[in-house]
This record gives structure tokens, sequence and C-alpha cells, in this order.
């Protein structure tokens, strides 16, 4: 009886592969960095055969690590970075260019196009998206319209487009399956979230011709198996999501009104709003949450419906199935406020000693730092406001500095989250955190306080590549249902708010000001 189940999890600096057991427990992992290509300034490039190569040797190496065959694992779910663009040849496997990356500016003034042919509002609507040159829609356009001879060739049908899903799955299956999920699609800005189809008219706007696009199936689903030469057997390829999509999962964040924050370089706020697509007033993203066909989370939330057909390529196929939806929020710069206090400000050794010196002061004495080194984004989206540190005095250290950088994280967190209190009608009661600065109790602690909300932490903080086993594991039946699979997350601490209102209040209002300031710098 095969125990696991392997999850690929292929992040934007690494390629990593986590092998689970029943309990959600960790049997083995191996992780791979790879080479972060830039062209230009402002351009990041990946080469997908690198993706592939790494991707393919850190699972080989976790079965080694674990003594397992093929046999033994039940089946692979995949997470991977969101809208990361690549167009290969069908026939021959060959990339036609380096993947773009979702960080890549290069198509920034498309973009500009697309909003002065007024689409933001179709584009909003439709896709659940703000208009921006992260997501894949005019990646697509920039390889058809640059690499030479790309747009006829598409158009005879020797191309095909995926996300970097799309792309394992296809190397997985040795070129068998070209199809990705629910929660990648909907990062693409060419995809209907309501209508769970790719959208003509922004096909049409972009010139991207349709039979480049794979086949679009719920998260949880039996996508295909792995090619014998691949990995030694066949595996059923059964989960797909998204990274912060899977990590939302991971967290069993299964019911309307759940959200989970990561806190890692930047902070990624996702709120499940259950079958409701929520159009957002405040400057968050609507998308599609990671679902299984079939598997209820409570009888409150009907996900339930099975699928009863493939989802086609055009939008004349309706299918039966309502996925879950989430508001999408993010904090650009989080830990990596902590990483310049340790590289740039050389003010502590590790990220972690920050917390000690944070400890070390009752407060910053009135100072507030608004480290919006690249702008800022949920809710205020200003690209060209700029960090400011505020309301110093002779008795402001280098503890208080710390503190004040840890504190910023918090309080941004806090405006991603009254935004979308404010969209999906709900007071936020608790809130699950993972990532690598969720490992601060300090910060944890100072979080739960100013937000009002308890802050849980879980044992295991994999919750990403957890979320993508998960969905493969409810697929062929490994967990039975979002029950089972619940009684896998356990709670490492909870930290609950201990000041008094009138002390929360005051301090977000100086951060309330702390911000005007920043964004008076403009
Ligand atoms: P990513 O996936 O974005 O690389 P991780 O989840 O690995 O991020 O978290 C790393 C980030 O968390 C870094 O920016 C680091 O500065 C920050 N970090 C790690 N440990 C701590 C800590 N104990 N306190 C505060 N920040 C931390």
């Amino acid at each position: 009886m095969p125990q696991y189940i392997l999850a690929l999890d292929q992040g934007t600096t690494s390629s990593r592969c986590i092998i689970f057991d029943h309990n959600g427990a960790i049997k083995s992992l191996a992780q791979k960095e790879f080479t972060q290509l830039y062209p230009q300034p402002g351009w990041v490039e990946h080469n997908p055969m690198e993706i592939w190569s790494s991707q393919l040797a850190v699972a080989a190496e976790a079965m080694a690590q674990a003594g397992l065959t093929t046999s033994d694992i039940k089946a692979i779910g995949i997470t991977n970075q969101r809208e990361t663009t690549i167009v290969w040849n069908k026939d021959t496997g060959e990339p036609i260019h380096n993947a773009i990356v979702w960080q890549c500016r290069r198509t920034a003034e498309k973009v500009e196009e697309l909003k002065s042919l007024n689409l933001t509002d179709y584009i909003r609507e439709h896709t659940g998206l703000i208009p921006d040159a992260y997501f894949s829609a005019t990646k697509i356009a920039w390889l058809l319209d640059n690499i030479d001879g790309a747009r006829a060739r598409a158009e005879a049908g020797e191309l095909l487009f995926g996300t970097v899903d799309t792309w394992l799955v296809w190397k997985l299956t040795a070129g068998k399956k070209h199809v990705t999920d629910l929660t990648n699609a909907s990062r693409t800005m060419i995809f209907d979230i309501h209508r769970l189809c790719w959208d003509e008219k922004l096909l049409t706007t972009l010139n991207i011709p349709a039979n480049i696009l794979p086949e679009v199936y719920p998260s949880g689903y039996h996508f295909g198996d792995t090619d014998p030469a691949v990995l030694g057997g066949e595996i059923p390829i059964a989960g797909i999501a998204g990274d912060q999509q899977a990590a939302l999962f991971g967290q069993c964040c299964f019911e309307k009104g759940e959200v989970k924050n990561t806190y890692g370089t930047g902070c990624f706020l996702l709120m499940n709003t259950g079958n409701e697509a929520i159009t957002s007033r405040h400057g968050l993203i609507t998308t599609i949450a990671a679902s299984v066909a079939g598997k209820k989370p409570s009888p409150g939330n009907d996900n339930s419906k099975r699928i009863t057909s493939q989802f086609s390529l055009n939008s004349s196929h309706i299918c039966d199935f309502s996925p879950a939806y989430a508001l999408e929020g993010s904090v650009f710069v989080a830990g990596a406020a902590v990483q310049w206090l340790r590289d740039g400000m050389r003010m502590i050794k590790s990220a972690s000693e920050s917390q000690e010196y944070a400890e070390k002061v009752a407060d910053t004495e009135g100072c507030y730092l608004v480290p919006a080194f690249t702008g800022l984004g949920a809710p205020y989206w200003n690209p060209y406001t700029r960090g400011v540190l505020v309301g110093i005095t002779r008795g402001f250290t280098k503890e208080h500095f710390i503190r004040a950088a840890l504190e910023a994280i918090a309080y941004q967190t806090v405006d991603v989250l009254k935004a979308m209190e404010e969209d999906a009608g709900v007071l936020i009661t608790g809130l699950k955190v993972d990532g690598g600065a969720s490992a601060n109790d300090f910060l944890m602690q100072f979080q739960a306080d100013i937000l009002n909300a308890e802050a849980h932490r879980p044992e295991c903080i994999e919750t990403t590549a957890l979320g993508a086993a998960y969905l493969a594991g409810l697929t062929v039946g490994f967990w039975a249902d979002m029950n089972d699979i619940r009684q896998n997350w356990h709670l490492n601490r909870t930290f609950a708010p201990s000041i008094e209102a009138k002390q929360r209040e005051n301090l977000l209002s100086g951060w309330r000001k702390a911000v005007k300031c920043a964004l008076a710098w403009e």
C-alpha cells in the first residue's frame, strides 16, 4: 500500500520536494536553488529546463533519502510560483525563450495600453485582477510579439503556453498532458473567474491564439500520470495549486471567512470567501481558491457539486462546478525589512535576533517606520511612495528602530485585513500564520494586539507544499475528507490580544499619520 504523498514545490528561487505521511508529517525534504537571470534592469527570467531538472533532481533525492520507490507514493501534488510564463514547442519540447518571471516588469507599457483601451474595469470584473505586468497575459503577448515567427507558429498549433505547473505536468507525463488548475489560470489575466473559461475578448485584444492554452481543471483532480521513464513508475498527479492558494489550503482555511497570512519576504494574505467572488473596493484582488471536486468543507459551503465534464477552452461550455474564491492582498516589504536591518543597516546578525532587541524596549517611543521601499501595495497601491522614519527624539535607539521595523510588518497586515473585513463584510477574529517571520514571537504577539484578533501558528509551517499534498491526497482517497486533514493541523501557539482598546487606537492612529507622511514623500 502506498504510504506517502509527494509534493513538488516549485518556488521563485528554489525547487523543493517534500514527502508527507498520512499525519501530514514530513518524511523527507530536498531543495535546490536555481539561476536567476536578469537580462536588463527590471527584467527577470528563469531557464525552464533548469526549473525542470532541479525539480526532477529534488524529487529523486527526497525519495532516495526516505528509501522510497514510486510504488510507495500514492500521488503527486504540485504547487508553484504563480504567473511565471513559459511557451514551448509542442513537438520538440524546446522552450522558445526563457520563462518570464512574475517579478519581471518588461510588459509595463503593454499594460498601460490595455488601460488606455478602457479595459481596467473589464479586467477587474472578469478576471478579478488589477491590470498589471505581474500577471501572465502580457508576458505571453510579449513572447509572441518578440520571438521570431512565434505568433505564426502559435497560430499553426505548434506552440504551447503554460504557467510553471503546466510545464511540470507536461514534462512529468512526457508531453501527454497540457493542463492547469483553476488557481493558476486565475492569475493569467486572460481567464474569466466567473464563467471558468478563457476570456475571448482579452485573448483577441492581446492577439493570443486559444489553441496554445492548457485545459483547466479544479485543483484536486487526476491530471495525468507520470511517465515511467521519468521517475521509474506511474504516479497519479492529482493536485495542483499556485503557492498562495496552496498555503491557504495547507492551513485548512476551508470555511468562508478564514484567513491566513504568510510572513516571508513580503506578506501574502488570503481570505476564503466561499462560493462568492467578491469584487474589492479597497485594492484587493479576487482569485480562485483551491478546491477539490466533490469534497465539501462544511454543509454551508457548497462547492460540492461533482464535476460532470471537462472544462473546455471556450465559454460555450458551462461546467457544473462551483469553486471557492478568495480575496488576496499583499504587503511588499515584510521580512525584507528584517533582511535590511541585517544586511543594509547591519544592526542585527540574524533575522531571529530582531526579537531579542525588540523585546528590550517597552515601545518605539512614538516612532514609526514605514518600509515603503518600493512603494505601497494593498490597500494603498502607490508605486511612488518611499520609506520614512517618523517621530524620532533624542532617546531613540537601535532597539527602538528594530522594534519599529517589526511593528511595521504587523501594521501593514492590519491595513490589508481591514480592507478584507470591509470587502467581505465579516469581522476577522482569528488569523492563521506561517512563513519564516512567523517564528518571531514578538511580532506574532504584537500582531494579535494590534489586530485585536488571535494569531494561530501551526506546528508545520511548510503549508504550501502541505496544501499541494492535501489536494492530491484528497483526490485519490489517501485522506477521506476535509475533516480527516483538519486532524493534521496542530497548533504550535496561539497569540491572544493583550492590550486595551485605547492603546490600540493610539498606536493605529500614529501609524496612519506615518503612512500619510510616506505618501506625502511621493
Ligand atoms: P520567502 O519564502 O519569501 O523567501 P521565508 O518564508 O523563507 O520567505 O521567510 C524569510 C523571511 O523572513 C526573510 O525576509 C527573513 O528576514 C524573515 N525572517 C526569518 N526569520 C525571522 C525571525 N525570526 N524574525 C523576523 N523575521 C524573520
